[in-house]
């Protein structure tokens, strides 16, 4: 008797199922965020072709940085602050950057002047920072900073020694942390190569988040393949991968991005972004 009802309670529910596609797997999700915004406006304005989901990072002191800001979050496209920290070869880096000559309170200005430059940010990046982010009290005041702004923070990951992650952690800062760089080499086909491996991380991951740069080639390759993404794929806004919760102390109202994801047209290809053959260094 038990075996009979179990068996007409669970054949209706699988049917139901199948018909449904309830039992479907979940899709696994990317998020892309497309760094070094703000100092190349012609290129930079492109970026904001690409689908809403897709977050900038950018630098905060450029002259049309804030004003790209704006334009992004008006779509409802998450805005990162592209923070310049100190790298290890000193090279390339910006004209003020996070270094370990600051103390606490040059930190904490720092990032309040930042803030007051792109206001519309809701989390915070690293722009280079192979030796900042390896500087526990740097970390630790930055951490403090963040909190205090309610900026989540993404880490670039631009070396293996990085605290930051940990130091967000034990500072209860909403984080995550790059997968993927989508363009070190700037190829066509290196992007397409590297666009696969995030898919691929995603799936066995169930996310993946990847940094792409704005290469007129990343640009190109981005808008045609996530116009055809797998069925098992989904692209969110970045928050959305945030490994931890907000502190309740947080206010609840920072992800901008579902409506205007909603009603957002791509631009036909023609008008935007040829694929060029030529190559750049790598940014780090
Ligand atoms: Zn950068």
């Amino acid at each position: 008797m038990a075996g009979q009802l179990t068996t007409f309670t669970f054949l209706p529910l699988l049917f139901w199922l199948c018909a449904t596609g309830a039992h479907a797997a979940v899709p696994a999700r990317i998020a892309i965020v497309m760094d070094d915004l703000g100092s190349r406006p012609g290129q930079d304005k492109q970026v904001l072709q690409l689908p809403p989901a897709v977050a900038i990072a950018v630098l905060p002191m450029t002259r049309t940085g804030p004003v790209l800001a704006r334009q992004a979050a008006a779509q409802g496209r998450e805005v990162l602050i592209h923070l310049p920290m100190e790298s290890v070869s000193g090279e390339d880096a910006a004209a003020r950057f996070l270094g370990q000559r600051m103390n606490r309170q040059e930190v904490l200005a720092f990032l309040q002047q930042a803030r007051k430059r792109l206001p519309q940010a809701v989390g915070l990046n690293n722009h280079q920072g192979s030796l900042a982010t390896r500087h526990p009290a740097l970390m630790a005041w930055l951490m403090e900073a963040l909190n205090r702004h309610q900026l989540w923070f993404l880490d670039s990951r631009t070396s293996a020694d990085s605290l930051a992650l940990q130091m967000a952690q034990a500072h209860h800062v909403p984080s995550t942390w790059r997968d993927v760089f989508l363009d070190h080499d700037p190829d066509p086909q290196a992007v397409q190569q590297q666009f696969q491996r995030l898919l691929d991380k995603a799936r066995i991951q169930g996310s993946a988040l990847a940094i792409g740069h704005p290469h007129p080639a990343t640009i190109a390759n981005l808008q045609q393949l996530l116009q055809r993404l797998p069925d098992d794929i989904r692209l969110v806004p970045p928050s959305q991968l945030l490994k931890h919760r907000r502190p309740a102390t947080w206010q609840q109202s920072l992800s901008p991005s579902q409506k205007a994801a909603k009603n957002w047209k791509p631009l036909p290809s023609s008008t935007c972004c040829a694929v060029p053959k030529s190559k750049s260094p790598p940014l780090r």
